[in-house]
């Protein structure tokens, strides 16, 4: 994850007083830090200004060296941990300094999660003023490793070497991934064979400053219910030099594989996939399932990347809803259509709203395979097309959202409050904006629950299901 803390002026101190200290750039200090930051991050306050330390935790003594001064906060490196949290652990991890995709591993388990409750009620406190928000303790994993379905690693050349992984924090240097803690074992296993056959046979890597060669980004899935599993190949251009003997190789090494695919994207862009996608061998797509319903997921086509968690996060979704069968049921930001079917059998009807249209297209097809006749999909923006239906005098019992991290368009909130669905569902996976939009929310509803479920362990991430009733 990245570690931005320009995302974080929000924190000021309590008062809003702007800090008198000057601080400086190699400034050395001692410093006890107080909560963690939405990038997991521990924060302290020097003189009054408020000081973001990597892997520093809440209630630890430290010192530290600033390394960057704004107006309204600091950043600083983290020197020595002089009085050590209980929380404090080792991280598994063998490049957990340098890889930017945890940020947590230093802490112990259950703190974080204890920290992930904390961060939602300190947001419901701060944005929607609720003083005792009625915020349930984290629902976590009981084993939190290997739970990711997808890996997606960059590659690149370095000595020679092919390498494979993320960029480094806040860099452009890539962290070869041997292996990933939080991966799914069969997608690293995949990843290091691609490599290895890609190295040997002498296909050119992309290289994005000259824009030569062909392999940008490895892709590789694994479908948890069924362990089928898909190799995807990001390339530059439309041919790729041996492909032939590159198939051959690939599924000789790799045997568990039911769908190799190529995905061409020539644009020089930081977006992964390009328009065209392509078999180079068995399936275009992997089939998944999740509790009682079944996926076919092609390259592009998202999908939750932690499945596990996911069901435990629908299924608070449905007791949130509380449906008795007689519903109308709206999901906006429905995505490919699975909070709708999840919920489908124990509603009237159910209709999503999806911005992207290929999703609707997968939401539509996913809706046909697990036969829900009363799930419909609409192309279109959340906040237009639910007032233009509001208009035509559709009446929801119930809404679910699960918006981006900018959290709900303001014209959508001022529908919700003009059609007054019984129950708001809302799930959400940015503490800050969930708790504005509940703030605002409050003119006609009250807040009933808040369940925070950890869908990415080790990392700062956390996401909620909130229900909100009709006061
Ligand atoms: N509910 C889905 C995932 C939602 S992610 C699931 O559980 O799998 C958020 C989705 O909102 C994305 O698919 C994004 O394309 C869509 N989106 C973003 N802005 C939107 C808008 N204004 N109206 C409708 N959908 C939007």
């Amino acid at each position: 994850m990245k570690s931005s803390a320009k995302q974080q002026k929000d924190f000021r101190p309590r008062d809003g007083k702007q800090p008198e200290t000057k601080l400086t750039v190699g400034q050395q200090m001692t410093l006890t830090i107080k909560s963690l930051g939405i990038n997991g991050e521990g924060i302290g306050y020097f003189k009054r200004k408020i000081v973001f330390v990597d892997k520093a935790l809440p209630g630890e003594v430290i010192h530290a060296q600033v390394t960057e001064v704004k107006e309204k906060y600091a950043t600083a490196r983290l020197l020595k941990v002089v009085e050590k949290s209980p929380a404090r652990t080792k991280a598994p991890c063998p490049v957990y300094e340098e890889c930017g995709g945890c940020s947590l591993q230093h802490m112990d388990y259950k703190a974080q999660l204890a920290s992930k409750q904390e961060l939602v009620l300190e947001s419901l406190r701060k944005y929607a003023r609720l003083e005792t928000p009625p915020v349930a303790p984290t629902i976590g994993m009981d084993n939190p490793w290997g739970y990711r379905n997808k890996a997606q690693f960059q590659v690149g050349k370095r000595d020679g070497k092919l390498v494979a992984g993320l960029y480094q924090t806040g860099t452009h240097q890539l962290v070869d991934l041997e292996t990933c803690q939080v991966q799914h074992e069969a997608t690293t296993a995949i990843v290091r064979t691609a490599k290895q056959v890609i190295q040997e046979l002498g296909i050119p890597v992309y290289e994005e400053r000259k824009r030569t060669g062909v392999i940008r980004t490895v892709v590789a899935r694994v479908a948890f219910a069924t362990g089928e599993t898909q190799l995807t190949l990001v390339t530059a251009t439309n041919e790729i030099p041996r492909v032939k003997e590159l198939v051959m190789e690939l599924r000789s090494r790799l045997p568990e594989l039911v769908s190799i695919v190529q995905n061409v994207n020539a644009q020089k862009t930081s977006v992964i996939f390009g328009d065209t996608t392509r078999e180079l061998w068995g399936r275009p797509y992997i089939a998944e399932k999740l509790g009682e319903l079944s996926f076919d997921l092609s390259a592009r086509a998202f999908f939750q990347l932690n499945p596990e968690q996911t069901h435990k996060l629908y299924d608070e979704v449905k007791k949130a809803a509380g449906l008795t069968g007689s519903e109308l049921l709206l999901d906006l930001y429905c995505g490919t259509g699975t909070i709708s079917l999840w919920l489908a059998p124990f509603a009237r009807e159910v209709r999503g709203i999806e911005l992207i249209p290929e999703a609707v297209e997968d939401a539509r097809k996913n809706a046909e395979r697990n036969q829900a006749a009363n799930a419909q999909f609409h192309v279109g923006r959340a906040e237009v097309l639910m007032p233009k239906w509001a208009k035509q005098g559709v009446k929801p019992d119930v809404v679910v959202v699960d918006p981006p991290r900018t959290g709900l368009d303001d014209a959508l909130i001022r529908s919700l409050l003009e059609v007054m669905p019984k129950k708001i569902v809302y799930v959400s996976c940015n503490p800050s904006t969930l708790a504005k939009d509940i703030g605002k929310l409050l003119a006609k509803y009250e807040l009933k629950h808040v369940q925070p479920v950890d869908m990415f362990p080790h990392t700062a991430h956390v996401e909620c299901v909130s229900l909100l009733k009709l006061k």
